[in-house]
């Protein structure tokens, strides 16, 4: 730092100018400190610090878009759930859903039941393909989303499939019980 008596010139860190002996206030030492490269970096880092601390947790953008990313995944978690491919309830059936087997079960008194479906908004057709105890096919119909469809009450077990456009599906396995 330069000597305000004499212009010498004298060490950041001089209690006294080693020409005139004058006297360095301690102002005078942190004004000539944070001229030096150490000061130029203690500004960087104190600012790094304002912006990583205040900046961004302060910052109304952080707070806003945080509350967005929140509601942005609950709503895809209902989009996600909704879309999934499932039996609805119906005054001809109680449904049941076994998680081990992953089947339907469907207990009703009737000799034929009318399936109440949940499609995903993409199906195209649904296909309906009917399994005898042994697991041999015994017959498959395709449906479009307008049409009923009706299952019987045989114990045997159906296979449904709700078709998108490339063949790209998500099936459902039924079984009735009286
Ligand atoms: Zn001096």
């Amino acid at each position: 730092m330069k000597c305000k008596n004499c212009n010498e010139k004298n060490l950041y860190k001089a209690n006294y100018c080693h020409k005139c002996g004058y006297a360095f206030t301690e102002e005078d030492r942190k004004e000539a400190y944070s001229q030096t490269i150490f000061g130029f970096f203690d500004r960087i880092e104190e600012m790094y610090k304002k912006i990583k601390l205040d900046h961004i947790t302060g910052n109304m953008y952080f707070k806003v878009l945080s509350i967005l990313f929140v509601l942005a995944i609950g709503v895809f978690n209902v989009l996600s759930n909704g879309n999934a491919f499932k039996v609805l309830d119906s005054e001809q059936y109680d449904v049941q859903y076994n998680t081990k087997t992953e089947e339907y079960y469907l207990i009703s008194e009737e000799a034929e039941i009318q399936v109440s479906l949940y499609l995903p908004k993409e199906t195209k057709t649904i296909c309906v393909m009917e399994f005898d105890d042994s697991g041999n096919e015994i017959q498959q119909f395709q449906y479009t989303i307008e049409d009923a469809i009706v299952l019987r009450n045989n114990g045997n077990v159906y296979k449904i499939k709700a078709v998108y456009s490339d063949d790209i599906c998500q099936s459902l396995m039924i079984r009735i019980f009286e």
